[in-house]
């Protein structure tokens, strides 16, 4: 075991941390957080703080912590046989029953399941997939992609044009020519005041015609959607948005990619927020839910209908040129397998929506009438608070105050971890779906002590 100081100091010699201000880092302006354990819903780091974590990782550890079925599955796949690839028709039994597993449990016009690592590399497969789908059926200008502001979709050089944050654009050169971006379905930030929800997803479904016909349907391939916006604020859709959304694509001929890397297998508390809003996709992205992040692994779903096009495109032009080492890494289908079964076993979705629904009850309760509270949503075991300025006209705190991070920082030191929100003053909760009502009450009871405390 290294000693602290030297895990410190080699910590910041020679560590790249992803979405990090660095320079902060480098001057020790950051603190330090090395994790050593977890179980269910908490984690230890090194200084022997033990942690409510009241989001799951990056909302991806949804069966909790420590869960020794997982464990052993990866164990035992990596004893008999750690790598093998699945090119040109090879396989594993470990990726073979995953791919059942995962159509079993995917809306019934879903045909096969590919492989990634990563949310961000599926979403790459599907834009990949989509232009090919269309060069098979000789129309090769259809080819943007349109997705919406907020939207988050990976940080790829695609992926990081589909999403829809300033942040991942910001001197990289991004968003690609490609990527075309239309209105969040963001009711409480984006609606006029007098505006009624479905006042609103009509101006949505406006805006999304009026992008259509400026660039001409005949240009545009593809829409890709969270069910519910995640990184961008944890958003569920107002009623009747996605229907709406669905009509227009079907009568322009845009496919749907439902982006359910942070829904998929029971965020929402059913199996995937397709079938909780009456989407209708073509492609489904998954990835975090898949394994509960036991292992890397992400899928891309594709139906009939796509799946069709792209056998014909291979008797026309070979096999399809699109693969990576790792795909269907044995060991990632092995913690898949272990994780969806336990999903079932323990019938953790059932308790997502139960829980879920507890959840933003007691966050209401205890933050619903703070002067500096806008809004408490959520559905399922995806909740946000959204803190204002001014709760009248919904006015912004100045960023330089650092409102959601501060929040944030003072309820880890009361032991629970939340997520700020890349943008606007909002804290994330998206815990493990395990997650019990006295741990729901102890995080609202302390947000609602840290709330008063820092506003
Ligand atoms: N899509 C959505 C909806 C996500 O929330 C994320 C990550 O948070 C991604 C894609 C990218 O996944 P990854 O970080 O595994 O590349």
């Amino acid at each position: 075991m290294l000693r602290n100081d030297q895990l410190d100091q080699w910590d910041r010699e020679n560590f790249f941390h992803p979405s990090t201000h660095l320079a902060d880092f480098a001057r020790g302006d950051l603190p330090q957080r090395i994790v050593t354990g977890g179980s269910g819903c908490h984690i230890e780091d090194r200084d022997g703080n033990r942690l409510l974590d009241s989001f799951a990782g990056l909302y991806c550890v949804n069966v909790g912590y420590g869960r020794p079925e997982i464990a052993q599955a990866i164990a035992d796949q990596a004893k008999e046989l750690a790598y093998y690839h699945s090119y040109v028709g090879h396989g594993t039994e470990a990726s073979i029953t995953l791919a059942k597993m995962v159509l079993d449990r995917a809306p019934s016009n879903m045909s096969k399941v590919y492989f990634g690592l990563s949310g961000s590399d599926a979403n790459e497969t599907n834009i990949k997939l989509v232009w090919y789908f269309k060069n098979i059926l000789g129309r090769p200008e259809k080819k943007k992609i349109i997705s919406r502001w907020r939207g988050y979709h990976g940080s790829g050089l695609m992926t990081g044009s589909l999403t829809g944050l300033e942040l991942f654009h910001k001197k990289f050169d991004l968003p690609l020519a490609q990527v075309l971006h239309t209105e969040a379905p963001y009711y409480y930030r984006r609606a006029d005041h007098d505006q009624s929800e479905a006042q609103f997803v009509a101006h949505c479904v406006e805006a999304l015609e009026a992008l259509i016909a400026k660039e001409g349907a005949d240009t545009i391939a593809a829409f890709i959607g969270e069910p519910a916006l995640g990184t961008g604020g944890l958003v569920p859709p107002p009623d009747g948005y996605w229907p709406a959304i669905q009509e227009v694509l079907d009568r322009h001929d845009i496919l749907l990619i439902a982006d359910e890397v942070v829904t998929g297998f029971g965020r929402l508390g059913s199996m995937f927020g397709s079938d909780h809003y009456g989407m209708r996709p073509d492609i489904i992205t998954i990835a975090k839910g898949l394994t509960s992040a036991y292992a890397p692994l992400s899928g891309s779903i594709v139906s009939d209908k796509v799946w069709a096009v792209l056998e014909r495109g291979t008797d026309e032009n070979g096999p399809i040129g699109h693969g990576w080492t790792y795909s269907a890494h044995p060991i990632g289908a092995a913690a898949g397998v272990a994780n969806l079964k336990l999903i079932d076993d323990l019938d953790l979705i059932a308790n997502a929506r139960d829980v879920g629904a507890y959840l933003k009850a007691v966050l209401q309760d205890a933050l619903g009438s703070h002067p500096h509270v806008g809004e408490v949503r959520g559905e399922g075991l995806l909740c946000a608070v959204e803190f204002v300025k001014d709760r009248e006209t919904r006015g912004f705190f100045d960023p330089a105050d650092k409102v959601g991070p501060r929040l944030a920082a003072a309820l880890l030191e009361r032991g629970v971890i939340a997520r700020a929100m890349p943008q606007g003053d909002i804290l994330g909760f998206a815990p493990p779906f395990c997650l019990t009502r006295d741990e729901a009450d102890e995080i609202a009871s302390k947000l609602g002590d840290v709330t008063r405390a820092v506003l």
